[in-house]
């Protein structure tokens, strides 16, 4: 029925009589052999097919065939009228464009066999040739995208769900986080040209050692040039039993005729991986049995075993057997990370830890990204430091443009300096008014805890079970976290008060809703009726960090605060771990419960891994800490400092990563929350924003804590590129708490992994 459309508008049209045959693929083609022996094929399209786009076809191939760069290509042929198009009425009722084309003789490189190292070279070499050939042609529908466009592989990350096999998923999530972290950042510094967009291995057609021809210019778009080539490769590489090195040969025939620069060589292996995730992902969400289409999928089992295959693969190394062909300077090969290891140990004092098991040489950073020194990139999910994301390039910018002009102390004056605290004071409440800068949360500490004892006159201290406040003398007596755990005095200094952490899950008040918050905050007014000496202040973080991730109950702060200011004393929020914006729906963690502290703290994110931190209290805190003895800091508040500063409170505005946070934390939770109610270990799920916490237990009744399997988890995540830690006083809890910059993509794919790693830890 079909076939007699097509033979009716052959003949009508095209004045041709033959026989047809339909070709197999996804579209409705025809091979047609005219009865005098020519051979064509007439190619239907789609019924919303743009008709710009078989334009585009026909100029390509013109191109091609009139660039005399030894390439055929299917030659578009005109209707009884001189159009390139024709209207088909197909058999479900549609109109569609029809198009007919010369035949191009030569065998699929898929049918040629096993390439010699000649053939593959003038692949490579026909690539760049017709690359050449494309590079000027000016068309308006070349300004597209479509599923297949390589730039834009993320858009189809989404299909990993839909992996039913666990091994393959993990597969899949690694070669789009291969693409994410290692091609997709630089995609912009990428020259940038028409392309074929589909070398694949049915269009490339050889004879002998030559490539001879290219077919289906219906994928072409403009788009990083290297992406032509790295399709090329994906396939190319596809039935190869050593597909690095066979592929390195393509790399060196093209080289030879069209260089590559190097940021092309850097993200050659990464679209390859990335090509690979596209094509299996598009499969998987391909409709129907696969034994009624089997063309559409003929590429999905290699392209899983050659995924599964690269997967395994350094980057670096890749890099190198690509590019091994091509004569240039030896690289230099990064440090072994065992001989680094041991150096450390020797030049480092031992009581600082390394993370991980294997530990990690990681010798770059960028926006949510580790990357260690092959090259691999490890998903961050627990550097709150770099705020805005590794590196930013504002945040680098603004530092090292100061830094070239002046870096001088705080006893000048410096627009910067009075400018910044502007800033700052204007995301907090009032009477907050006054500013400090220092250059670690430690510091700040002790700033503010020097502030509130002048401001009282008073000496002790309240503080939370579990709270850590910095590695100072002083604040190790404030830090539970450090005097109760290994090495500590295991009792607190006769000035410090310890009050219970208010948790919401475990502990005293446990499960009692807004109850815990009054009840918790009356634990305060509890410690400082106790104590025979009235407290200078009651220090807590807004939510609780190292103590295990920790949301206060509702109504927390506004008791515990009562009790403290009716005894006199002052209330300090310690924002070092998460203030700017994390907790997603406000600027500063205590606002989320609607007090105002008399001192705030502010660190670790402030600088996005530049070292400052800060202090802002009252008029009236300031006038009392002014008497009579300078403070002073060297480095703090230095121009470089408040520029850094500056362009963080910047960026967090622009890219509206407040917002974000609220948005995937929100997300996130949700997923996670999902997790819980299949993984009878997850005891808990709490947080907000991207401050989020995943407590693990043995027993939901008893609550006896799994901190070994936590361990496991986390190491197990580690092993699949993603980083987290565990904390808590039990050490059971795994925070989340990456860089503001997290994608749904990346979240989508830490609840994959991290629900992988709970199954294993569940089995064992
Ligand atoms: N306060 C809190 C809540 C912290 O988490 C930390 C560091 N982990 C500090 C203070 C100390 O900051 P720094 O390491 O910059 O001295």
């Amino acid at each position: 029925m079909a076939q007699n459309g097509a033979k009716r508008i052959l003949g009508r049209r095209y004045g041709l009589e033959g026989e047809l045959r339909r070709l197999p693929g996804e579209n409705e083609n025809y091979l047609v052999t005219a009865t005098d022996g020519r051979r064509f094929v007439l190619k239907i399209g789609l019924p919303d097919a743009n008709p710009a786009d078989v334009d585009l076809e026909r100029v390509l191939a013109v191109r091609i065939a009139s660039a005399d760069i030894g390439l055929a290509a299917p030659e578009l042929l005109p209707a009884d009228d001189g159009s390139f198009g024709v209207l088909y009425a197909s058999g479900d009722g549609t109109q569609r464009p029809a198009r007919l084309m010369r035949f191009v003789t030569g065998t699929p490189w898929s049918e040629a066999g096993a390439p010699s190292t000649a053939r593959l070279r003038d692949l490579g070499g026909a690539v760049a040739r017709m690359i050449g050939a494309l590079e000027s042609v000016s068309h308006p529908a070349t300004d597209r995208t479509h599923a297949w466009d390589l730039a834009r592989a993320c858009t189809q990350r989404p299909a990993v769900d839909r992996i039913d096999d666990a091994d393959r998923r993990r597969v899949l999530d690694a070669a789009f986080q291969l693409y994410s972290a290692c091609a997709l950042p630089r995609l912009s510094e990428l020259r940038r040209s028409v392309i074929h967009g589909d070398v694949n291995d049915e269009n490339v057609l050889v004879e002998g050692d030559r490539v001879t021809g290219i077919l289906d210019f219906g994928d072409s778009l403009i788009n990083p040039t290297v992406c032509e080539l790295a399709i090329a490769l994906a396939y190319a590489m596809l039935a190869l039993p050593q597909p690095l090195a066979a592929a390195a040969q393509i790399v060196r025939g093209h080289h030879a005729v069209r260089p590559l620069d190097e940021v092309e060589l850097d993200v050659l292996f990464p679209l390859v991986c990335g090509r690979l995730a596209l094509s299996v992902s598009i499969a998987a969400q391909r409709p129907g049995d696969r034994s009624e289409n089997p063309n559409w999928f003929v590429t999905e089992e290699p392209a899983w075993r050659l995924l599964t295959e690269l997967a395994g693969q350094s980057p670096r190394a890749a890099r190198e057997l690509l590019c091994g062909e091509i004569p240039r300077d030896p690289p230099r090969a990064p440090p072994a990370t065992g001989e680094l290891l041991e150096h450390r140990a020797r030049r480092i004092g031992p009581s600082l830890s390394v993370a991980y098991r294997a530990p990690l040489q990681i010798v770059r950073g960028a926006g949510q990204y580790l990357y260690d020194e092959e090259g691999r990139p490890y998903l961050d999910l627990i550097n709150n430091v770099c705020h805005v994301g590794h590196c930013h390039p504002r945040v680098v910018e603004a530092g090292a443009k100061q830094m070239a002009r002046l870096n001088t102390n705080t006893r000048y004056l410096h627009r910067r300096l009075v400018d910044y605290a502007e800033r700052l004071c204007a995301t907090l409440p009032d009477p907050l008014r006054v500013c400090w800068f220092v250059c670690s949360g430690s510091e700040a500490n002790e700033l503010a805890v020097r502030l509130a004892r002048a401001h009282t006159g008073r000496h002790d201290m309240l503080v939370l079970d579990g709270a850590y406040h910095g590695h100072t003398n002083a604040l190790i007596e404030l830090s539970p976290y450090k005097f109760l755990g290994p090495g500590g005095a295991g009792t607190p200094a006769p000035h410090v008060h310890v009050v219970p952490v208010p948790d919401g899950y475990r502990g005293p008040h446990r499960g009692q809703g807004r109850d815990a918050g009054q009840a918790y905050g009356d634990e305060v007014g509890r410690a400082i009726e106790t104590s025979s000496r009235p407290p200078a202040a009651f220090i807590a973080e807004s939510l609780m960090g190292c103590g295990g991730q920790i949301v206060p109950p509702d109504g927390y702060f506004e008791r515990a605060f009562e009790h403290v200011r009716r005894a006199g004393g002052v209330c300090i929020a310690d924002e070092v771990h998460v203030g700017f914006g994390r907790v997603g729906h406000a600027f500063w963690g205590f606002e989320l419960q609607d007090v105002v502290p008399d001192i705030v703290v502010l660190g670790k994110p402030i600088g996005n891994g530049h070292p400052m931190a800060a202090v802002i209290t009252t008029q009236e805190i300031a006038a009392s800490f002014d008497n009579g003895m300078e403070f002073f800091s060297t480095f703090g508040g230095n121009p470089v400092s408040c520029a850094i500063g500056m362009a963080v409170l910047d960026v967090i505005e622009e890219q509206g990563l407040q917002r974000h946070a609220a948005r995937l934390g929100e997300r996130l939770s949700v997923a996670l929350r999902e997790l819980q109610s299949r993984h009878a270990i997850v005891g808990d799920v709490r947080g907000s924003g991207l401050f989020l916490g995943v407590e693990l237990v043995r027993d939901r009744e008893t609550l006896e804590p799994a901190g070994r399997e936590a361990t496991e988890a986390v190491e197990r995540l580690r092993a699949d590129g993603m980083l987290v830690a565990t904390d808590g006083p039990l050490n059971n809890v795994i925070k989340i708490k990456p860089p503001l910059v997290l994608t749904e993509g990346d979240a989508e794919m830490f609840v994959r992994g991290l629900d992988a790693a709970l199954g294993d830890v569940a089995r064992r």
